[in-house]
């Protein structure tokens, strides 16, 4: 599933929320004037206006690579899930099988005295699997089996709805098989930085492979070997921008024409091994990799071939290994992130539980925190977007009507979720034991993937969350073409009961407003009604899009990240565009608020500002952020969405409404000499 979210979810990045009942330790990060720094004139600069004290004032804690509400907000999440998961795994036989299976895995993963003791030992089946293998079909076998089990290299595999018809689920095959976060630190050269990575990706292996048994040589080798593959696996993936286009990700084909674009992959045998249903068609998400790498397979040696399958199970078990395994595995993600501190293993524990056992979790996680009163609020305000959107398309100058006539049809058939699934998945085949914790994970992984895969050749089951419950994010699904918001998120700086709605309206309004937008952005319009890729644009109205968007990129290609590093305004394009209109829909959705409400209360000042000054302070809130140097360069790279201060400069230097509201004159910074407009 192609998730369209507000914010990214690198490593382990989840999250915190609530509601009503259960008071976290931790205070809300929530909507304060304090942020402020009234030094500074909010038209040349609203980011540092809104946030400068909150710059001043908050300190990245030593186990976070960047802070910012998202994290904050996970952060708060963590304490109520570990107050749920110390309780489940203390409950003993009393508990039923949801408290069991979630009390078990985070208690498995919590006794630290027993996973150092056993070292690598409960991986050495899985290595010697590898091992033993004679030729490269059998090595395809092994890889299928990896791919049920987690740890798997190569390419990717899953299920997601047909492109041209979104109501049926199919087959993928995808690139893949990298263990440094994009192509490009592989093969840009004019880069020191890209270079010293792969430097840092070569010590983790040698390290990891010594810790394994190798001699110090046999490892250096080892670690050439990966490099060497993972370099020719880079040299045939699609770059991140390109795969952003749909179109180019659109490559329906027979099973057999996809056999044939590498036979050196023996696809039937890994389709056979992995158990997938006989299907006749996939779509190859992208052909060229199949194709280059195919001849990768035949020049490596089946021994190097090997050594790369065993890099990557080491790879993916080391953070649940002994002490040694997950002090090599930090080290190598501090050098991609910066964080100087490990995080406590109960995080790692409760993030690991959400990610294996998210429903379950998730399910106590509601119990807790999330009440119905929430839910009726925000349907409220998602009517509250989507009528400002409708109002905002039908105004458009540059669009026709007929085009128009065809946005409002999209429009209406966009459904939303709100908190939490209505059924909950059940887990119930995942045997959890409290003394096994790989065997856990290996066991979550196998029951997940089976259910991947059993989804292939039948209807999408329309019901199905992306995210799970306590996830402080939102998505937009084009496949799906609806805008979906986990619980997590619903609680301040997002949504406070207590604050005015100018406040919430610049908050959770707004991220409302940005995940409709996204069914309207560079990629969601070219999916129809039904989620299909299919154009229902008038030639004109796609080109004076396409002119409009240009204005975007621009604009946001000019924004310096870190040091001398700009972003690339055509990979953000969308999360960019979605933040514009996003902004405009949600002011608009307020002021109709405000004239809508006879007892004049929606239209007075609070402390001093008016109402539409508080909707972009509560905006600005949300973002304000501090990120460490070496993140804010890997976000460049392969974040689709700007750094927090562009999220609010780059949206309100477009809006005359902005200007309006803070009294900037032409001239100033946050008044664009050229402002983009797209929706
Ligand atoms: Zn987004």
């Amino acid at each position: 599933m192609r998730l369209r979210c507000i914010v990214p979810v690198l490593f382990l990045f989840l999250t915190v929320g609530c509601f009503a009942q259960s008071a976290p330790t931790r205070p809300a990060p929530g909507f304060s004037l304090d942020t402020i720094d009234k030094t500074i004139n909010p038209c040349v600069d609203f980011y540092q206006y809104a946030c400068g004290n909150w710059i001043k004032n908050s300190e990245i804690p030593p186990d976070q690579s960047q802070w910012v509400s998202f994290v904050e907000l996970h952060e708060r999440n963590l304490d109520v899930e570990h107050g749920i998961l110390e309780k489940a795994a203390a409950g003993g036989s009393s508990r039923n099988g949801v408290d069991q299976r979630i009390g078990d895995l985070y208690g498995s993963c919590m006794d630290e005295k027993a996973v150092d003791t056993k070292g690598i030992a409960p991986l050495k089946p899985e290595l010697d699997r590898v091992a033993a293998v004679q030729d490269k079909g059998a090595l395809m076998d092994e890889l299928a089996h990896l791919y049920l089990v987690g740890g798997a290299s190569l390419f990717s595999f899953y299920s997601a709805s047909d492109l041209h018809n979104a109501d049926q689920v199919i087959a993928y095959i995808d690139q893949g098989g990298l263990s440094l976060p994009d192509r490009d630190y592989y093969i840009k050269d004019d880069n020191p930085k890209m270079k010293e990575m792969r430097q840092h990706l070569v010590e983790y292996v040698t390290q990891t492979f010594t810790l394994a048994g190798q001699t110090p040589q046999q490892a250096a080798d080892s670690a050439q070997v990966v490099l060497r593959i993972e370099t020719a696996l880079a040299k045939a993936s699609m770059d991140r921008t390109a795969r952003r286009d749909p179109k180019n990700r659109d490559h329906k084909m027979s099973r057999d024409e996809a056999v044939a674009l590498g036979p050196n992959f023996y696809l039937n045998r890994y389709f056979t091994a992995v158990g997938a249903p006989n299907f006749s068609q996939l779509n190859v998400t992208n052909p060229d990799f199949f194709k280059q790498v195919n001849s990768v397979l035949e020049s490596e040696s089946l021994d190097s071939l090997k050594t790369y399958v065993s890099w990557h199970v080491l790879n993916a078990a080391a953070p649940w290994l002994s002490q040694p395994f997950v002090d090599a595995n930090f080290k190598f993600q501090q050098n991609l992130t910066g964080q100087k501190e490990i995080q406590a293993r109960w995080k790692r524990c409760v993030n690991l539980t959400d990610r294996e056992l998210g429903e379950a979790l998730g399910q106590r996680y509601v119990d807790a925190t999330f009440g119905p009163e929430g839910k009726q609020r925000m349907l409220k305000m998602v009517d509250a977007l989507e009528k400002s959107l409708a109002e905002n398309v039908h105004g458009l100058s540059w669009m026709s009507d007929e085009t128009k006539k065809q946005a409002k049809v999209k429009l209406d058939a966009i459904r939303n979720k709100i908190g939490y699934p209505d059924v909950y998945r059940d887990y119930s085949a995942v045997v959890v034991k409290n003394d096994d914790l790989l065997g856990n994970i290996a066991r979550a992984n196998a029951f997940e993937s089976k259910r991947d895969i059993a989804k292939i050749d039948k209807p999408l089951d329309r019901k199905e969350w992306g995210m799970t419950p306590p996830t402080v994010n939102a998505y937009y699904s084009g496949s799906f073409n609806e805008i979906v918001f986990p619980a997590g998120i619903l609680q301040p700086p997002f949504f406070d009961k207590t604050m005015d709605d100018a406040v919430n309206f610049g908050g959770i309004g707004l991220v409302i407003g940005h995940e409709l937008t996204h069914g309207f952005d560079d990629q969601g319009r070219k999916f129809d009604p039904q989620g299909n890729l299919h154009d229902w644009w008038t030639e004109q109205d796609g080109k004076e899009f396409e002119k409009r968007v240009s204005c975007v990129a621009d604009e946001y290609s000019n924004f310096v990240a870190v040091d001398d590093l700009k972003l690339n305004g055509r990979l953000t394009l969308g999360e960019n565009t979605a933040d514009n209109g996003g902004a405009r829909i949600a002011l608009m959705a307020l002021e109709h608020m405000i004239a809508d409400d006879k007892t004049g209360k929606e239209g007075r000042n609070i402390d001093g500002y008016t109402p539409e000054q508080r909707f972009f302070l509560g905006f600005a809130r949300v973002w304000c952020e501090k990120r460490r140097p070496e993140v804010a360069r890997l976000r460049v790279l392969t974040d689709p969405h700007s750094p927090g201060q562009y999220r609010v400069d780059g949206v309100v230097q477009n809006m005359p409404e902005f200007q309006k509201a803070w009294g900037c004159k032409a001239g100033q910074p946050m008044v664009a000499e050229n402002a983009c407009h797209v929706w």
